[in-house]
């Protein structure tokens, strides 16, 4: 299974296909045996569940194809009216029930259906907003402002110091979960600026060397995850206590609970285990 994204907005669809329906940012899942889950989907005979489910849904954005069936998504206007045997549950904890490709898919329809909810009035004036031919972008009727689909880019960072890994654990984490350092990038900053902030914020260490590692879009709810590598440089580890609950300094074998899924972070920290430290 392959997930495409699409964004020729225009196609004439017949809305046969999977659907990726949300209540804000829980996602409309089908069971699929133990705790598998499937995405919803609409082809020949219809589902009256599903049916009642896409008639609820303010959207049916086409949002790409999915092994050459198409995706749609939608929002719904509240958590009632998710017939059995469909579920609304959190798309952060998919990871591992629903297979990769769905998954991609589910974040994409994630990003963009927040970006939709948030869009349906003008910033600018207050008018609704209205679809722009061609693009996806929402217009605004009166004043003509454009709204693209928002990106925030955020960093993740591994920092290094011989062989030891820096982790910790944020108070947003399930416990007793450790991870990398991450934070977003601020207005007039550079990716290599907020790391060096953010560690120092975080954890009062000062940095060196920071390294471009890989990117992941990450939904939660509009971000693009920017990996680094970086070298420690000088200081003590202290977590702030606010966002970081603990941190400190790792090496196999004693290894915390690391993140689970196909994170940037555990990417990242798989790297270190599999690659850095057997260079
Ligand atoms: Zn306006």
């Amino acid at each position: 299974m392959d997930f495409t994204p699409r964004h020729d907005v225009s196609k004439n669809f017949l809305h046969e296909g999977y659907w990726f329906l949300f209540y804000k940012d829980r996602l409309v899942t089908l069971p699929a045996g133990g705790a598998a889950v499937g995405i919803p989907r609409s082809e020949g005979r219809p589902d009256p569940g599903l049916e009642a489910l896409k008639t609820l849904a303010d959207r049916a954005l086409y949002i790409g194809d999915l092994d050459g069936t198409p995706c749609y998504a939608g929002n719904l206007p509240g958590e009632s009216g998710v017939p059995q045997p469909y579920k609304l549950e959190a798309l952060r904890p998919l990871h591992g029930r629903l297979p990769q490709d769905p998954m991609r898919a589910a974040r994409f329809a994630a990003h963009l259906m927040h970006w939709d909810r948030n869009t349906r009035f003008c910033g600018a004036c207050g008018c609704p907003t209205g679809d722009q031919r061609g693009e996806r972008a929402k217009l605004c009727p009166s004043c003509k402002t454009l709204f693209y689909p928002r990106i925030a880019p955020a960093v993740i960072v591994a920092v290094l110091d011989g062989k030891k890994i820096l982790l910790a654990h944020n108070k947003r984490f399930a416990a007793p979960v450790y991870s990398l350092i991450a934070g977003f990038i601020e207005i007039g900053e550079t990716a290599e600026q907020c790391i060096e902030r953010e560690i120092m914020e975080e954890v009062g260490l000062k940095v060196k060397n920071i390294r471009y590692f890989s990117s992941q879009p990450w939904p939660f709810p509009d971000s693009l995850m920017l990996g680094f590598t970086a070298e420690y440089a000088g200081g003590e580890v202290r977590a702030d206590g606010d966002e970081l609950l603990d941190a400190g300094w790792f090496r196999p074998p004693d290894m915390p609970v690391l993140p689970a899924g196909d994170s940037i972070a555990r990417k990242i920290i798989n790297w270190y285990q599999e690659v850095y430290l057997s260079s």
